[in-house]
Formats: C-alpha cells, structure tokens, sequence
C-alpha cells in the first residue's frame, strides 16, 4: 500500500478491505480457489492445466505422489506436492523419493519405504546392506567426546569453586583462631552445611548440561562437536525424563569401573550399559 499512502490515504486503504469483506466476493473466494490451474511434472513432461480436486484426486490414486513436482501460476518455481501442501514426509534413503512418515522402516539411521523393503533386506542377506558399525559410534569417539565435556564443565564449574575456596579460607581463618589444629573436623555446623551445598551444586551442574543438552538436542556439546547424536532404539528423540534416566545409569556404568563402556566394544549395536538401560543408541549424525 506504500505507493498510494501519500495521496487519499483513508480512502485507498479502506477500500481494498471493503472488497475483501464484501459477501459477494467472500463467496466466490472458494471457486477462485479451485478454479486455479496446477501443471505436475511426469517423467520430465509438465501435464495439465487441472484443478486442485482432480490434483487431491490424482494423489490419492497414487499418479501424483508427495515428491512430484508441482506448479501454478504466480508460483516462483515446481515445488513438491508434498512441500505445497504441507504433508508430512520423509526421504527414503534407498529410492531417494518422499514418501509418508507412515509406514516407514528404520534401520540403523536409515529411512526405508515399503516398496524398498524388500529389494533392501535381500542386500542386508547377500551382504550387501550398508555397514552397521558405519552408523553407530564406537568406543573411542564416544570416549573423545566425554573428554570435551570435562573440559567445559571443568570451566563451568570454575566459578563456584574461586567461590568456595574464599568461603572455605575465610572460615578457616575464623575458626583456627578459636579451634586451634582440629580444622577441619571440629569445623562448625555451618561449614558442613556450606560444604554439602557446594557439594550439590557441583552435580548439579553437570546433570543440568547433561539432561538440558540431551533433551533439546540430543547431544551433549562433546557429542556435538564429533558428530555424535543420542537416539531411542527406533531413532525416536530422546526426552527430557530418559535423558535424566540415562545421567544416573551414566553414573552407574561409571560404578562398574568402565567395564560397563568396555561392553559397547562388543555389542553390535555399541550399546554401553546405560544405552542397555536406557533402550539407547549413540548414532553418527550424518549416517
Ligand atoms: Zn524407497
């Protein structure tokens, strides 16, 4: 409207919103829709001019399908009917088509559709099928991983401890002048209680970044940084709640004297003990 608003201004900006309002044209709007004409692309041939009933038509008998390219008029460029019309779909990895979220095959991090199913799985019994270890992050990286995230939460919890160490000192020097040499097992109450607050917040820390990072992302910064990602056993996202559950049997693992991380070496999904738990799987995320 910039190019009329310096002239007439409360009269050709009202007027357009008269005409959309008006009855008269608030019931052609439906026709003026349907009667707006789609070309689909068929093996490289643009077809129509047709309506967007006999597109839906076409869809549902399976002649367009989510990935055909589509286009009318005022359109920038053929997009896909899945795109256009906003249907949820997914990429299979074999065929490379779009096809519905439902029903889909995952194995591994790939997305397989019915009418590759079969082809896919007779690959996976010659052999042929893409290598597992390929997609599920092993020992090492994992461990590569766990090294970054010491390395920022050592630095997060910086502050707190200079914190502590002022508080600590200071009550130190309080308490030594009264309790001479037992420091610190006669320290006070208040030393104590100071200290198992301290104590706490230092976990809390690190299940904070760890539930906070898992939950929104799926990845722990460390596991960010080498491509990691964590994953349900059916490639679902992992929540909030089951990336708390899998801090604790983190810490559980942690209990067995790593033999717990050692079992991932030999399992052929490299699950640790806590994804056994948890019904967990560390994917790479590009696989
Ligand atoms: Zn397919």
């Amino acid at each position: 409207m910039s190019y009329v608003t310096h002239y007439h201004a409360s009269y050709t900006v009202s007027l357009p919103f008269r005409l959309i309002s008006h009855p008269i044209f608030m019931t052609m709007l439906p026709r003026l829709q349907a009667a707006m004409t789609w070309y689909y692309l068929t093996e490289g041939q643009p077809k129509g001019p047709i309506d967007v009933a006999e597109l839906e038509r076409l869809f549902q008998f399976g002649a367009i399908r989510l990935g055909t390219l589509i286009w009318r008029q005022g359109m920038s460029g053929w997009t896909s009917f899945a795109e256009a019309f906003q249907r949820a779909a997914v990429k299979c990895n074999v065929c490379k088509q779009l096809v519905p979220q439902e029903p889909i095959i995952r194995y591994g991090t790939m997305t397989i559709c019915p009418d590759c199913r079969e082809s896919f799985f007779a690959q996976i019994r010659e052999g042929l099928a893409p290598d597992l270890k390929a997609i599920y992050g092993g020992f090492w990286i994992r461990f590569g991983a766990y090294l970054i995230d010491m390395v920022i939460l050592f630095f997060m919890r910086v502050p707190l401890q200079i914190a502590w160490q002022i508080y600590s000192f200071s009550l130190m020097a309080s308490i030594t002048t009264q309790y001479p040499r037992i420091f610190p097992f006669g320290a006070s109450q208040t030393f104590w209680i100071a200290y198992g607050i301290y104590v706490f917040l230092i976990f809390l820390i690190s299940f904070a970044y760890y539930v906070f990072f898992v939950g929104k992302y799926g990845a722990t910064p460390g596991k960010m940084a080498v491509k990691l990602r964590i994953v349900r056993s059916d490639r679902s996202k992992v929540s909030y709640w089951r990336a708390a559950a899998r801090y604790f049997a983190q810490a559980l693992t942690n209990f067995t004297i790593y033999l717990g991380y050692i079992m991932a070496a030999f399992d052929s999904e490299k699950r640790a003990l806590h994804d056994y738990i948890c019904d967990t799987r560390v994917v790479k995320r590009d696989a």
